[in-house]
């Protein structure tokens, strides 16, 4: 039975028995305001965001950190501009990919000298210095497919998909490699595994054969080509109509997160369908419950996700669809923690 924080995901991703349902707070770049940090530095600093998180949990106290600022990570080191701005994580300013054909002209990218790729790996490092083995810790990587949406935009990638099919997949297959690379760093450094993010494995965006041939080819790529196939990682996919069937068949996954309160794949069906296979990580609405309801209505929702997906007593992980908004209170992201104490036990 689970000990800490990272043997309880663990346990969950693994679906054997847990003590009580483990809690994620998808804290990316509240970090910053967790640890009292500018935006810049927060995003510039392994040593701030280490700081910021572990801030973070000691405030919250959940089980499963992201230590993350912004898309701009890797994606800055193609030369995609960013601009920052106090209380918002870092936005895109200005694409490195303008025309089809730059797509030929990148390059495998150098994890501990381009970008910021060295954040999270030395904020991971430090991290795991101080508290050792006993929290979760799996920083947000985007799919090859998110990231193109990181150096050009989206409505480009989507005609690219059509018109330059062939250019934009030359740009996957180096995103793909500096990818594998960057992950294989982030382990080193000490993380348990990886937020992988498919994000774009939603129907309202492309086709599921779209998906196939510009997603699903280099996220098997990329998740089977790891060094590390513990199999604890989580993908996390954003949208409305995720591909659930698809993504459930991926090499090297342990769990899927998704948006199940404002998607149409709640968790009782998830777990019906999938539950034996893949650790469920969603719950809580990070768009509504989590920033504007009461402490009553986040212990509620909790206790709705139990009551969907925790009957066999394992393969759930409370955790919002996405980002948490910077501004969330620390209190209602503790009170997810109270109530899965409170409801997520398995009794016999
Ligand atoms: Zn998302």
């Amino acid at each position: 039975m689970s000990k800490n924080s990272e043997q309880r995901v663990h346990d969950a991703i693994k679906h054997h028995p847990v003590d009580r349902v483990p809690v994620s707070g998808m804290a990316w770049f509240i970090g910053a305001r967790a640890g009292g940090f500018g935006t810049k530095e927060y995003a510039t600093s392994g040593e701030k965001m280490a700081k910021g998180q572990l801030a973070f949990l000691e405030k919250t106290g959940v089980d499963l950190l992201h230590p993350m600022s912004d898309v701009g990570q890797m994606s800055s080191g193609w030369g995609t501009v960013m601009r920052y701005t106090e209380g918002l994580a870092p936005m895109m300013d200005d694409f490195a990919v303008r025309e089809p054909e730059d797509w030929e002209k990148m390059r495998v990218l150098d994890p501990k000298k381009d970008g910021r790729m060295y954040v999270p790996i030395d904020a991971i490092a430090l991290m795991r210095k101080k508290v050792g083995d006993t929290v979760s810790m799996m920083p947000y990587i985007p799919s090859p497919l998110t990231s193109t949406t990181h150096v050009r935009a989206m409505e480009n990638v989507l005609m690219d998909i059509i018109l330059n099919p062939d250019a934009l997949k030359k740009g996957l297959e180096i995103i793909a490699e500096t990818t594998i690379d960057y992950a294989d760093h982030i382990f080193d450094a000490g993380a348990d595994g990886l937020l992988y993010a498919p994000t774009r494995a939603s129907a309202e965006i492309v086709t599921l054969d779209q998906y196939e041939e510009f997603g699903a080819v280099y996220d098997r790529k990329v998740l089977g080509g790891l060094e590390n196939q513990d199999g604890y990682n989580i993908l996390h996919v954003c949208g409305v109509e995720p591909f659930f069937e698809l993504l459930s068949h991926y090499p090297n996954t342990g769990g899927i997160n998704w948006w199940d309160r404002g998607s149409n794949l709640k968790i009782s069906e998830a777990k019906a369908k999938w539950g034996k296979k893949i650790c469920l990580v969603a719950g809580m609405d990070q768009t509504t419950t989590l920033m504007i309801g009461k402490m009553e209505d986040i212990s509620n929702e909790v206790k709705d996700t139990i009551q969907q997906g925790f009957g066999d007593g394992t393969g759930l992980i409370i955790a919002p669809g996405c980002e948490i908004s910077p501004n969330t209170d620390f209190e209602k992201i503790k009170e997810m923690v109270r109530a899965a104490e409170k409801y997520g036990r398995k009794h016999k």
